[in-house]
């Protein structure tokens, strides 16, 4: 549909050596775009990544270990990428408790890697945009930047921070040819999803699809999960030209969700 309309432009993915980030890589290497991706991790297999994306797509991929729990590392990454015109705040994990029973370790740590380093890596990568004469901000937020569940407080705290942040970012580069948009999903078919639905279907007794229904997706009115190809085709269509007045907003990719 878009072809290689991003030939030429870098695009860095946090988080990305799995799951959403590494669908929305894919999709912006086949959109024609060289990519660096990330994590904490320096094994064979992360650069192995990169190379498959790059022999696959005609593309430059590099993997670049950096910790988005540390500000100064997320800096890092953008400084080492040399080059980012398509900055993708994906880095995210989880933990599920009761607030006062909330593990405090746990509490900073989400927020350093889901709110945190979106503040840090933007900060490092709008000059870079500015200097280019073009940027697209993409963060993956939640449909949980949007509305809460309980006992996920650091997680929507942090995801409706990175929505309150990516408003901010659009404002600030308003005038210039840059745009700041959240992707805020649903329930999506990762591999560690795909890993939890065996043990789902023994816990409740019931075939893969009533558990993937009824269980898994209740909140989703769809009952179908959304994928990673999904995701990254969204952000493909943001850096097209047809999302240039696009900024400041969130795009759902939640199967109704939200509209509940
Ligand atoms: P995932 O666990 O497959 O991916 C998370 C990625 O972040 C991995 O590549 C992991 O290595 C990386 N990461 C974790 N800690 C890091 C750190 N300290 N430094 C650098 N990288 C780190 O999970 P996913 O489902 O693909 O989630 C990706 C993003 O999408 C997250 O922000 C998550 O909150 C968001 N999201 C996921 C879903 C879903 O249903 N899967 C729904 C809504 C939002």
């Amino acid at each position: 549909m878009f072809q290689k309309f991003l030939t030429g432009k870098t695009a860095v993915i946090t988080g990305s050596n799995s799951g959403i980030g590494l669908g929305v890589a894919e999709e912006l290497a086949r959109a024609g775009a060289d990519v660096v991706l990330n994590s904490f991790t320096d094994r064979d297999e992360d650069h192995a990544l990169a190379e498959k994306l790059a022999s696959e797509h005609g593309v430059t991929a590099r993997y670049i270990k950096a910790d988005m729990s540390k500000g100064n590392e997320c800096r890092a990454l953008i400084e080492q990428a040399g080059r980012c015109d398509i900055l993708v705040n994906n880095a995210g994990i989880q933990h599920v408790a009761p607030i006062d029973e909330f593990p405090v370790e746990k509490w900073g740590a989400i927020i350093a890697i889901n709110l945190n380093s979106a503040f840090h890596t933007t900060a490092a990568a709008l000059p870079l945009m500015r200097q280019a004469g073009w940027g697209r901000v993409i963060n993956i937020a939640s449909a949980h930047g949007l509305t809460a569940s309980p006992y996920k407080s650091a997680y929507v705290a942090a995801k409706h921070g990175v929505v309150g942040l990516t408003k901010v970012t659009a404002l600030e580069t308003a005038e210039e040819p840059i745009t700041a948009n959240a992707i805020c999903p649903g329930y999506v078919l990762t591999p560690l999803v795909e890993a939890q639905i065996p043990d789902q279907m023994k816990t409740h007794k019931m075939d893969r699809d009533e558990v993937v229904r009824t269980v898994m997706l209740a909140r989703q009115p769809s009952k179908d999960f959304a994928t990673v190809q999904q995701m990254g085709g969204t952000a493909v269509f943001l850096c097209s030209a047809a999302a240039d007045q696009i900024t400041g907003t969130t795009i759902s990719v939640d199967g109704g969700w939200t509209a509940l």
